[in-house]
C-alpha cells in the first residue's frame, strides 16, 4: 500500500516533467526553460521525491534493485492510458506494479515509469456470477468483499495480499486442482496497450490480447480492471491434514492422486516440512473440502494410506480463506522476513516426474536450503487439462501438472549472506538441469517437453532461455508484442529480447 504523500512532495511533483535530451525525469523547478516536456494533465499524481522512488527500487526477493526514475499514482484507467503514451512516444520504460511481491527484479524499471496500481482498487459490481473489480485491489479486499455477499473466487493463492492484476499477469496457482491458473477464470478485461490504448477484451473480443495480457508477465499491456468468476460460498469447510514420515513420500502423493481422481476433495496441496533433529522431512497433505453445513466429510479420505498423524478441523470459509494470511502475520511481525533474500525456485512438472525429481531436490537439500523457520517446500497437485491459458506454459502429454516451489530464504542461521545470492543462484540453475526445465542452461531438450519455470520466483533468463520456455509459441509471443507494445517500453523486469522481426525465429 503506498504511504502518505508528505506536503513537500506535493509541492514538488506538482511539476514534474520529461527531459528528453537526458532521458530522465526532472522537477520542472529544476529545468531550464523550453528544456523539458510537460506530463500530461492527470487526476492522480506523478511522484519523483526520494522516498517514492527508493519505495519502488526492489521487491520482496532483495536480490535485484533499480531505481525508477518516476512513479504514476494514477486516479483513473485514463491517467494509465495518457502516461503509456506519453513514454511510448519518447521509449521510456513502463512496469506496473501491485504489492510487490515477485521476488527478482520481475516488476522494476530503472529510470522509467512505475504504475503503482495499488491506488486502483475499486470494486465496481460483486454478482450473477462475476465480480467487476480494478486490478490494483489486493485478493484480501476481494475475498472479503465478496464473502459479504455470499460469493467467492474459485482459485485463490495461498497468500492474499496480493494484487489481482499481480496475479493475473503471472498466472495464479492455488490449490483448487479443477481449474488451472486463476487467469481461467478471467470473463473479460480492461488493458492499457503499450501503445497507451484502452481494450477490453475476453475470449471472444480481441482474443490475441487477452491471450497475450494473461499470464503475460506484463508485455503488452497494463491491466486495470477484471471481470472474474464468482461462485456461491459455502457455509462450512472441513480440512485434513495427513502427515507422512520421511520414507513414506510415496504415500503422501498416492494419497494426492487418489483424492484428485475421486474429486471429491475441493483444494489439496503438500507441504513439506524441513528436517528437525535426526528425523528427515515430513510431508504434511493438506486437504479441504467445502460443505453446506448439514453432511460431514466421513468418506472423504476412505481406503487410503494410514498417515501417521492426522489432525481434522471445521471453519467457516471466510477464515479458511485467510488461514494463510493469519499465519503469514505472525512471520512477518516484526517486518524481518520481508528483508530476507528469497531465492525462490518454482517449477511445473509433469506427474510421471514429479516424485523423482522432488524427491532427487529433497534429498540434496542443505540446511541452507530449508531456512528452517522461514522456508520450505510447497507442491500443488492440478489437472492438466485446466491449463488453457497459452502465456502460463507448463508440461503437456500428462494428466496432472505440480507446481513446486522451494522457498529458500537467507534466514540468520544460513551461510554467507556476501555469497548467498550467488550461491543460491547457481543451486537453482542446477535444480533446473535436474528438473529437465527447458529453459534451464545448457540444456538441449525439445522445448516443448520438459518442466517450465514459473517465472516469479529467482533465475537469470537469457534470450534464449526465454525462447526455449515459450517454445513453439514464441513466434506468437513476439507478434503480440510487436502488435500492442511495438516501441518496446513495457515491463523490462523479466529481460524477454525481441527480434525486430514480428514473426520471430523458432526456438533453437
Ligand atoms: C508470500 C508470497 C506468497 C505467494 N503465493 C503464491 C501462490 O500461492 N500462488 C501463486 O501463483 N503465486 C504466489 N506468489 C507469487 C505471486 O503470485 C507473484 O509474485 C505475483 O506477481 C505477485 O503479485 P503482486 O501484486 O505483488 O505483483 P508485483 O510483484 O507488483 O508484479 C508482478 C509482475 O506483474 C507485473 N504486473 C503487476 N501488476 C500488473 C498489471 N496490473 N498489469 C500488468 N502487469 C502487472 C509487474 O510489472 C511484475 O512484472 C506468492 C508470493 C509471495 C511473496
Amino acid at each position: 500500500m503506498p504511504g502518505p504523500v508528505t506536503a513537500a512532495e506535493v509541492d514538488r511533483v506538482v511539476g514534474v516533467a520529461f527531459d528528453p535530451l537526458r532521458h530522465k525525469w526532472v522537477f520542472v523547478a529544476d529545468a531550464a526553460e523550453g528544456q523539458v516536456v510537460p506530463t500530461p494533465k492527470l487526476a492522480g499524481s506523478l511522484l519523483m521525491s526520494g522516498t517514492v522512488l527508493d519505495e519502488h527500487s526492489g521487491d520482496m526477493g532483495n536480490m535485484v534493485f533499480g531505481r525508477p526514475g518516476a512513479v504514476l499514482r494514477p486516479r483513473g484507467v485514463e491517467d494509465v492510458a495518457a502516461m503509456v503514451a506519453f513514454c511510448a512516444e519518447r521509449g521510456i520504460s513502463v512496469a506496473a506494479r501491485g504489492a510487490k511481491h515477485t521476488v527478482f527484479g520481475q516488476g522494476l524499471v530503472p529510470d522509467g515509469l512505475v504504475v503503482d496500481m495499488t491506488s486502483l482498487r475499486a470494486v465496481h459490481t460483486i454478482g450473477e456470477g462475476v465480480a467487476d473489480v480494478d486490478a490494483g485491489l489486493l485478493w484480501h479486499d476481494l475475498v472479503v468483499e465478496a464473502a459479504g455477499r455470499g460469493v467467492r473466487f474459485p482459485a485463490l493463492t495461498h497468500f492474499l495480499g496480493l494484487t489481482v492484476g499481480g496475479t493475473l499477469s503471472v498466472g495464479g496457482i492455488s490449490a483448487a486442482y479443477r481449474f488451472g491458473g486463476q487467469v481461467e477464470l478471467v470473463r473479460e478485461m480492461q488493458v492499457v496497450t503499450g501503445r497507451g490504448d484502452v481494450v477490453w477484451c475476453s475470449r471472444e473480443r480481441q482474443p490475441d490480447l487477452f491471450r497475450a495480457a494473461l499470464a503475460g508477465l506484463g508485455q503488452v499491456g497494463i491491466i486495470t480492471r477484471v471481470r472474474l468468476e464468482v461462485v456461491a460460498m459455502p457455509d462450512t469447510v472441513h480440512t485434513h491434514e495427513l502427515v507422512f514420515g520421511a520414507e513414506r513420500m510415496g504415500d503422501a502423493f498416492a494419497v494426492l492422486r487418489e483424492l484428485m481422481d475421486r474429486r471429491e476433495a475441493d483444494e489439496l496441496f503438500l507441504w513439506v516440512w524441513p528436517p528437525t533433529g535426526s528425523g528427515g522431512p515430513e510431508f504434511r497433505v493438506h486437504v479441504a473440502r467445502f460443505g453446506d453445513g448439514t453432511t460431514g466429510d466421513r468418506h472423504l479420505l476412505r481406503d487410503l494410506p494410514e498417515p501417521d498423524r492426522h489432525s481434522r478441523g471445521e471453519q467457516d470459509y471466510l477464515s479458511f480463506a485467510l488461514t494463510h494470511d493469519t499465519m503469514f502475520e505472525q512471520v512477518r511481525r516484526d517486518g524481518a522476513w520481508d528483508r530476507l533474500k528469497k531465492p525462490w525456485f518454482d517449477v511445473f512438472v509433469a506427474d510421471e516426474d514429479v516424485e523423482d525429481h522432488l524427491g532427487a531436490l529433497i534429498r540434496s537439500m542443505s540446511p541452507e536450503d530449508w531456512s528452517p523457520g522461514t522456508g520450505f517446500v510447497l507442491a500443488f497437485p492440478h489437472e492438466a487439462d485446466g491449463f488453457t491459458a497459452p502465456r502460463l506454459r507448463v508440461p503437456k502429454g500428462t494428466s496432472r501438472v505440480w507446481l513446486c516451489d522451494a522457498l529458500t530464504t537467507n534466514s540468520a542461521d544460513t551461510g554467507s549472506p556476501a555469497t548467498f545470492s550467488a550461491r543460491a543462484l547457481a543451486r537453482n540453475a542446477l535444480w533446473e538441469q535436474r528438473f529437465d526445465v527447458v529453459s534451464a542452461p545448457d540444456t538441449g531438450a525439445d522445448p516443448d517437453e520438459g518442466s517450465f519455470v514459473y517465472p516469479i520466483g529467482a533465475k537469470e533468463w537469457t534470450a534464449r532461455a526465454w525462447r526455449r520456455h515459450y517454445g513453439s509459441t514464441w513466434p506468437e509471443v513476439v507478434a503480440a508484442k510487436h502488435r500492442y507494445d511495438p516501441r518496446r517500453i513495457l515491463t523490462p523486469g523479466p529481460g524477454m529480447v525481441f527480434d525486430a522481426d514480428p514473426s520471430g525465429p523458432a526456438a533453437p
